[in-house]
């Protein structure tokens, strides 16, 4: 399914603000995007309920990007979240969260929006996990063809995700 013109203007706004020298890597894209907000983004690493790949938490001031521990796609779960946050999905109370998923309530329940994904396969149905969907396929796509020296995507670097 072809993306939508909202989804296709948001991947150029992202790109726009790569850096303009060196590698641009998913990771790198994530830090331009939060310098850009004003709002720092930190990629963390978690145990996540079963059947969840990635989490959005909001924070006052920052955000972060929860993903799967061993998630083989977890470069595509990344823009997946990213693709959230800059298409402006809201997340939604963690209480409310937790009333909705058991997995939840045994999480420490302290004041952030959570934006999450249930489900590592496909769109789940929903207009704005498709959206996200979409963003993060013509992301990924749109670094896999930039020149190869400043690609990118295939070459993730765990120690600069996650060290
Ligand atoms: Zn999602």
């Amino acid at each position: 399914m072809p993306a939508s013109r909202r989804v296709t203007r948001a991947v150029n706004e992202v790109l726009d603000l790569a850096p303009k020298q060196g590698e641009v890597s998913l990771t790198r894209l994530v830090d331009a995007v939060g310098a850009n907000r004003g709002r720092s983004i930190e990629i963390t690493m978690a145990d996540l309920p079963p059947g969840v790949c990635g989490q959005w938490r909001q924070f006052a001031d920052h955000d972060v990007f929860l993903i799967q521990k061993g998630l083989p796609a977890w470069d595509r779960t990344l823009a997946h979240e990213l693709g959230h946050l800059v298409l402006g999905h809201e997340g939604i109370p963690v209480v409310q969260a937790a009333r909705e998923n058991t997995e939840m309530a045994s999480s420490e329940l302290i004041g952030y929006m959570l934006n999450q994904r249930t489900g590592c396969m496909g769109p789940s149905g929903e207009d704005a996990e498709q959206e996200a969907e979409d963003f993060a396929a013509l992301l990924i796509y749109r670094l896999g063809r930039l020149p190869s020296d400043r690609a990118s995507i295939v070459q993730v670097r765990l120690g600069e995700a996650f060290g």
